[in-house]
């Protein structure tokens, strides 16, 4: 039987909706979903937002409050399957007693209630297996909003350049050199100086808030219990940090598909012909995540179009990891690099390729995440 840890808000119920609400109404100000990765959210000074917050844990709101649905069932099943379930608030310690009025309200059965800012320590002395929060998801999502932003602001500039028959002849967009050349352009118009202006800013200010979420998640997956996890996967060619850090927040504990085929079949990378009678663990993951986590492996997967190798950088990497997950990072690498070479040799589309290496890049990842176990059971 399991050990499981249940984030309330934002897991529980629908919890930055109140907030957004209480921070409207007494500042006036739009506080984005995205703006939960961090809680120095920028448009409220930081006494602000500890008031709005304390505002909506008070005991009014905290005893309002409306579970997702099917969420008290769910826990029901688990509870009555024999697993022990410590409720888990990043609140303050005083709001305990509404907090339990509130799980006997929903009927939410419980072992365990903590209420403080500091979940983690609690989590590791109760040696829980399993942590169910939105937060790791939350912040990689917002990266891929800030991601989605900065390509928006970089095509917006493009197409001004293009409107204006300006079009840069050197190798990589974004690169120095060509962020050099931007700087140099001479327009007749002075507006349309400014135009170009107003666009560079755009796209720094982009760039600035995906930098800043990138390093956000950098710091914070180090005192995730699922760290092990992480830096094991990244063992693998073409899994960067934020790659492996996708994959965990996307799929979870990935010990939970059977074979690499249930994996293969969840993330949608499964060849047609032989998907049918799959059966396929849902385990409450949306299909947005899986297509998040599919279109990371194919970017990772052209990786393999280069011969095998290991990288000064990853080899840094590996020298921390077991050995049978270099192993199988090895042997993946060996097999993929000449697999994508055979099938372009023979004709195949690159495209085609690619899926086929992303496929396979989901089998050897299954494998690595056999051989590695989440921080707490260490
Ligand atoms: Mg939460």
């Amino acid at each position: 039987m399991a050990r499981i840890a249940l984030d309330i808000d934002s897991t529980l119920h629908p919890y930055w909706d109140l907030l957004q609400r209480i921070v409207l109404e007494r500042y006036g100000v739009e506080l984005p979903y995205e703006e939960q990765y961090e809680w120095g959210i920028s448009a409220l000074e930081r006494d602000a937002v500890i008031h709005c917050v304390e505002e909506s844990h008070s005991d009014d709101n905290i005893l309002a409050g409306v579970p997702y649905e099917n969420a008290v069932e769910t826990v029901r099943d688990w509870h009555a399957a024999g697993h022990w379930i410590h409720v888990t608030s990043h609140r303050r310690a005083q709001t305990a007693a509404a907090t339990a009025r509130w799980l006997d309200r929903i009927g939410l059965p419980y072992d365990d209630l903590h209420c403080s800012f500091d979940k983690v320590t609690r989590c590791t002395e109760l040696e829980i297996d399993v942590l169910v929060d939105d937060s790791p998801v939350n912040i990689v999502r917002a990266r891929e909003a800030a991601q989605e932003a900065q390509k928006r602001a970089r095509q917006q500039l493009q197409s001004f350049l293009l409107r204006h028959g300006r079009v840069y002849s050197g190798r990589s967009s974004w690169s120095l050199a060509h962020r050099r050349w931007i700087s140099t352009l001479k327009f007749e118009h002075p507006a349309h100086l400014i135009v170009l202006q107003e666009y560079c800013q755009a796209v720094e200010d982009a760039e600035v808030r995906l930098r800043r979420l990138t390093d956000l998640i950098a710091e914070t997956v180090r005192s995730w219990t699922m760290a092990p996890v992480v830096e094991a996967y990244q063992a693998l060619r073409g899994v960067s940090l934020m790659a492996a850090v996708v994959f965990v927040a996307e799929i979870g504990d990935i010990r939970r598909f059977e074979n690499p085929r249930q994996l293969m079949a969840f993330l949608g990378l499964v060849p047609s012909e032989s998907s049918t009678g799959e059966h396929v663990k849902r385990g409450g993951i949306t299909k947005a995540g899986n297509s998040r986590a599919r279109r990371m492996l194919v970017e990772g997967a052209w990786a393999y179009r280069f011969p095998a190798r290991v990288s000064r950088s990853k080899q840094a990497q590996l020298e921390g990891l077991p050995r049978t997950v270099r192993e199988i990072a090895w042997k993946g690498q060996l097999r993929l690099c000449s697999r994508y070479r055979n099938m372009i040799l023979s004709g195949k589309h690159k495209a085609i390729a690619i899926t086929a290496i992303a496929r396979e890049m989901a089998a050897f990842l299954w494998a690595i995440g056999q051989e590695v176990q989440p921080a707490h059971h260490a």
